[in-house]
């Protein structure tokens, strides 16, 4: 019989009932170290108490009134994003599928209300993830997620990671511009270089075209600074923005420079629970936390410390694992065949380390921003032992002739 819980996901059978910083204890009493952090979504791990006093007293005073009214909490937080961003304008909204399906809204709309109304495609690119919804699976263009679900929605031309030549291939007429994660995620943990970011950057400046970055899961802090993309020194039009900008409270969020936001105008588009005062109370304290003085300085630290020690663990184990990428403190271990990710993502967990397994074979790490190099530390003592004990359970390599 089916289970009330629609089993949509392939869940480990493990529950939590108490969580403080980076640690989570289990219902039948063990301790993980978080290194999931919810997808990269507990920014200031479990039980911060900055934000689970914020939440507090907002619920306490008014959760949520509609977007009917003015809200003074969203007010304060789109300002303060504003302020620290590219950003002339933020809408929010309460989750990445539904930051990017706004993202593409907007981009559409200004090449609409811009005279340029044939030029509604978007290119993205192989191994993104943009989130489930109907667009966004075809944003996404994984088969796997999109079989069964009738024909693909039209608009996206999707072509390989990190290949110019194929960008430029592929802008049409009909092109109103692009939409890329400064870091692939669920994809694979891979990192745009800095220089294709530049030059994307400048094709659309060349051809007149849109740049929407998708920063949903390594922006707000977890590349060290507070969006990935302003390691390359570039600025987009549109951005999304979701997972860790609430800290586990549900919060999405488009940043838009003024060019592409006026375009939303009364009724163009409108959500009922987004930037609520409860959510937006959450969105504040996470700014709080991240924005003080020398937060993310620390977050480079920590995670430069990480790379160090996973670069020593990958020499130990070079016969499993083939790289270590990402960016900060989202890292990901491309394994070796025949090491799997699921093998030793479940070896982790029996060893009390919470990883989360992402594409091409590769184990993610993205613990809070707040874990301290101790933890760290620790984290990969832990998965030294997994891998040893992973390598223990492989097949005998069969000998050469
Ligand atoms: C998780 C993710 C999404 C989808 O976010 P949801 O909140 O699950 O809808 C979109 N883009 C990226 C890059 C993500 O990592």
């Amino acid at each position: 019989m089916i289970p009330p819980l629609m089993p949509t996901y392939a869940r480990a059978d493990l529950a939590f009932e108490r969580g403080e910083g980076a640690r989570l204890w289990s219902t039948d009493g063990r301790c993980f170290l978080d290194f999931g952090s919810g997808i990269a979504t507990n920014a200031l791990g479990h039980a911060h108490p900055h934000l689970v006093q914020a939440i507090c007293q907002q619920a306490g005073r008014v959760m949520h009134v509609s977007n009917l009214y003015r809200i003074p909490e969203a007010e304060r937080l789109a300002a303060r994003h504003v302020e620290a961003s590219f950003a002339d304008s933020v809408f929010f909204c309460n989750s990445g599928a539904e930051a990017n399906e706004g993202m593409v809204k907007a981009m559409r709309k200004t090449m609409a209300e811009t005279g340029r109304p044939e030029r509604w495609r978007i290119i993205t690119f192989e191994g993104a993830f943009h989130g489930r919804t109907l667009a966004m699976l075809a944003a996404t263009g994984n088969p796997k997620y999109l079989e069964g679900f009738g024909p693909k929605v039209d608009g996206f031309d999707q072509v390989p990671f990190g290949n110019m030549n194929a960008v430029r291939d592929a802008i049409t007429p009909a092109t109103a511009g692009i939409i890329v994660e400064p870091v692939q995620g669920e994809g694979g943990v891979r990192p745009a270089s800095l220089q294709f970011l530049r030059d994307l950057r400048a094709t659309c400046d060349e051809f007149g075209l849109l740049l929407g970055l998708d920063e949903v899961q390594i922006g707000m802090g977890r590349s060290g600074r507070l969006w990935a993309h302003e390691w390359a020194g570039i600025e987009p039009d549109v951005m999304s923005s979701a997972k860790g900008i609430g800290g586990g409270f549900p919060l999405g969020a488009i940043l838009a420079k003024e060019h592409v936001a006026k375009h939303l105008k009364p009724g163009s588009h409108g959500t009922t629970f987004g930037g609520n005062p409860l959510a937006c109370a959450a969105g504040n304290a996470v700014l709080d936390i991240i924005l003080a003085p020398g937060f993310l300085a620390r977050v480079d630290r920590v995670a430069r410390h990480l790379w160090r020690s996973l670069l020593a663990l990958k020499d130990r184990h070079g016969d499993l694992i083939e790289d270590v990428r990402g960016a900060g403190l989202l890292v990901g271990l491309k394994l070796r065949e025949p090491a799997t990710n699921t093998e030793l993502q479940a070896r982790a967990l029996a060893e009390g380390l919470l990883t989360v397994a992402a594409g091409q074979n590769v184990l993610r790490l993205a613990p809070p921003l707040i874990i301290t190099e101790a933890e760290a530390d620790e984290a990969v003592d832990l998965l030294d032992r997994a891998l040893a004990r992973l390598r223990a359970a492989l097949p005998e390599p069969v000998a050469a002739a």
